[in-house]
């Protein structure tokens, strides 16, 4: 196990191991970058390495040899009692600070409380008041913030002064998907290191490691509905989304082929009913979220598998290359892509656009779903779209 273990982030690598080198580390860290990626794995490893009593020299991997002059660099040594500690998750200097510890604190009236943002009673019992506290296993303490995009900017103004005037001996590394939501005295007193995307072959093969026996078309699908993140293409496949793929990608062939014959409710129940699953499966990941923003959350990523369907197809139709087009479903593809003209096939796409525009503003989202099963069909059939109002409401 080693800090470079993290791949594909060199550019964090080469952030930290100069600081590392020249002596003057940063007392408070900002990871910015998508979920999945590598941010909390690499702060997992820099505290192991700020924390390890007989950190070692590495050569440099390939990558990021050229950072440093003699292409060597800091990494734990693995064996101290400090990296077993920290390796079995018990290190007592090693502070995992996340919205849910709201239900340890002293207080009960915030244990009560749901735990949707990282509130301020967090940080104050939980950072500010043990920053000032000696390591208990006397070298250093690191506190690593989960979703720091979540802090209010009350919290965030608390953080402000541990953030400036930390103790010699405490490191703080904040993790955040979103850095418009940081205030900007938060960014200014913190190393700003950002995160990108992972290379789609290396998501499909993380995925296939760590999903053994997943088909090889399941696993690229999924590698590039993530866009570069391994959480996503995980969460996607424990969630079942390719199933349901599969299920909705023969939906659209009949409703293609028949769209008169069909009942737009027939259609929106089990499709809200999907989304509904999916809800379920992110419920039990984050128990904190609510009913309807899960739902609506779901409902986007199956909108945007129908859209796949319809990108796929408008690849097709205009002649792209099979290497552009997800390739698990071929025959459904290969359907829409020639029962209807590229400008029918945009159409489609921009209902969907728009349902799932109404299904943010909208909670009937049965009546959505019927709408945009309606309005489907009558674009396929080429009929105008006199409907076009009515369930948007
Ligand atoms: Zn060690």
């Amino acid at each position: 196990m080693s800090i470079f273990d993290v791949q594909h982030q060199d550019r964090a690598h080469r952030v930290i191991q100069r600081s590392l080198a020249s002596g003057r580390m940063p007392h408070a860290y900002l990871f910015a970058g998508a979920e999945g990626i590598g941010r909390e794995l690499l702060a997992e490893r820099l505290a192991r390495l700020l924390l390890c009593g007989a950190r070692i020299r590495r050569a440099l991997p390939e990558p990021i040899a050229g950072a440093l002059p003699d292409g060597h660099g800091w990494d734990a040594c693995g064996r101290c009692e400090d990296c077993i500690l920290t390796t079995a998750g018990t290190h007592p200097d090693l502070h995992r600070i996340y919205r849910q510890l709201s239900h340890q604190h002293p207080d009960a009236e915030v244990r009560k409380r749901k735990a949707q943002d990282l509130s301020i009673d967090v940080i104050r019992h939980f950072v500010i008041d043990r920053v000032g506290l000696r390591p208990r296993q006397g070298r250093a303490k690191v506190f690593i913030v989960r979703e720091a995009e979540r802090l209010s900017d009350q919290a965030q103004n608390a953080l402000l002064k541990t953030l400036e005037e930390p103790p010699s001996d405490t490191y703080l590394i904040l993790l955040t998907t979103a850095m418009d939501r940081m205030l900007p005295t938060t960014r200014s007193r913190c190393q700003q290191v950002s995160f990108g995307l992972l290379p789609i072959d290396f998501v499909a093969s993380q995925l296939r490691s760590l999903r053994p026996g997943a088909a090889e078309e399941v696993t690229s699908y999924l590698a590039r509905r993530s866009g570069g993140s391994i959480g996503q293409a995980l969460v996607q496949f424990d969630d079942g989304i390719h199933a349901m793929k599969l299920k909705w990608g023969h939906q659209l062939v009949t409703l293609t082929a028949r769209p008169a014959g069909f009942s737009a409710h027939a259609l929106a129940a089990p499709f809200l009913a999907d989304a509904k699953e999916l809800a379920r499966c992110a419920a039990q990941r984050d128990p904190e979220i609510t009913d309807s923003v899960a739902t609506r959350a779901s409902l986007q990523v199956l909108f945007s598998i129908l859209a796949d369907f319809y990108l796929d197809g408008l690849r097709r139709n205009l002649g792209m290359s099979a290497s552009w087009v997800n390739s698990d479903q071929m025959d459904v593809v290969e359907y829409l892509g020639t029962a209807m003209s590229a400008g029918v096939i945009r159409k489609c796409l921009a209902q969907i656009a728009e349902a799932d525009a109404n299904a943010g503003r909208n909670a009937a989202f049965e009546l959505v779903l019927e709408g945009l099963f309606i309005r489907l069909a009558a674009v396929v059939e080429g009929r105008a779209l006199v409907l076009s109002r009515r369930s948007a409401g």
